[in-house]
């Protein structure tokens, strides 16, 4: 049997400080494994530059003038780590059996390539790779993706957990995937939606070789949100859950009031009638910001906007 056609699939967005130093990783990675014959002479490295602001884009150019394994794409502008990734995968499947989408950061282990490629080739369409521990994270980062998994899992998400982004994906797995038209997107709980056989794959994650994380706080609560109402209606019901919980309570509280009335121990009352009426508005302004959440996502999913747009690669037209 011909060995594969893999291609790497890499999203970077100003990374100059660290591309230099992961990209010749990525090569002799490539090149091994091709040694080995476990992938075919032609794989390659595809580098999506997203939008970056500095010199990234023209580092990505210079490596491909090096070597035939290392290409390239940019985005018009930056779209973000999920998008920018989804541009490489759409752009790879038609040339390759298979994709390995990592970070250029170094951090995730590239020695779990040769073991995503044997698991590929004993059948898996989907190789998901998994942090054996976050020993490398700070404790803030440990404890909010842990809390992150956590809260989905409870929304329904089918998410692998401790899986980020680093994955093999098969051309088969991506055609089908290329029918999911939706804009809003969270790769890593989208995958599993697809089917097919798939496996995990166990690494040790590093620390970033250089430059900083585009993570913060900020970014990583957009992405669980988007994680979470981009897959799953449950906290629409969970609000129902509540109406119909606080209906029942203020049922029991009217009995309650009758009851004292009656009784003639009505007092003015002036401090728990403010704290209910502030306690009821502060559910329904968050009732109402979930609900506008979704109707926001359906807004934008209506209008089907491209998600991506491609304005170089390193390759002629022609090659296409
Ligand atoms: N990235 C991207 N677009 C963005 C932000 C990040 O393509 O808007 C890339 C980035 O270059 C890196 C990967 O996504 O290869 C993961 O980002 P980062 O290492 O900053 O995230 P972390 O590992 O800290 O979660
Ligand atoms: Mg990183």
């Amino acid at each position: 049997m011909e060995p594969p056609r893999l291609i790497i699939v890499i999203p970077c967005y100003n990374e100059e400080q660290v591309l230099p130093m992961t990209a010749p990783l990525f090569l002799s990675k490539i090149e091994e494994l091709i040694g080995l014959n476990k992938v075919d002479a032609s794989s390659r490295i595809l580098f999506v530059n997203d939008g970056s602001l500095d010199s990234t884009w023209d580092i990505i150019q210079t490596l491909s003038g090096q070597s035939p394994h290392y290409s390239g794409i940019s985005l018009s502008c930056n779209r973000g780590h999920q998008n920018a990734l989804l541009a490489g995968l759409m752009e790879a499947r038609e040339f390759c059996d298979i994709t390995i989408s990592i970070d250029c950061d170094g951090q995730d282990d590239i020695n779990a390539i040769n073991q995503m490629v044997d698991e590929y080739l004993s059948g898996a369409e989907i190789v998901y790779g998994v942090r054996d521990n976050r020993d490398s994270d700070s404790f803030f980062k440990r404890s909010s993706a842990q809390s992150f998994y956590k809260l989905m899992h409870r929304m329904g998400v089918k998410t692998i957990y401790n899986h980020a982004d680093y994955r093999l994906v098969s051309s088969r797995v991506l055609k089908e995937f290329s029918h999911f038209k939706e804009v809003n997107i969270f790769l890593r709980g989208m995958f599993p939606l697809v089917g097919f056989k798939s496996t995990c794959v166990y690494y040790t994650r590093h620390k970033r070789i250089a430059g900083k994380s585009h993570y913060p706080l900020r970014k990583m609560l957009a992405l669980a949100v988007d994680g979470i109402t981009s897959l799953s209606i449950r906290p629409i019901r969970l609000i129902t859950g509540l109406g119909f919980f606080f209906s029942i309570v203020s049922f029991l509280l009217m009995i309650f009031a009758f009851g004292s009335y009656f009784w003639g121990t009505t007092v003015p009352g002036w401090s728990s009638s403010l704290t209910i009426t502030c306690f009821f508005g502060g559910i329904q302004l968050i009732s109402l910001g979930v609900i506008g959440e979704y109707v926001g996502k359906i807004y934008l999913e209506v209008k089907q906007r491209p998600k991506y747009i491609i304005s170089e690669r390193t390759w002629d037209e022609e090659k296409k």
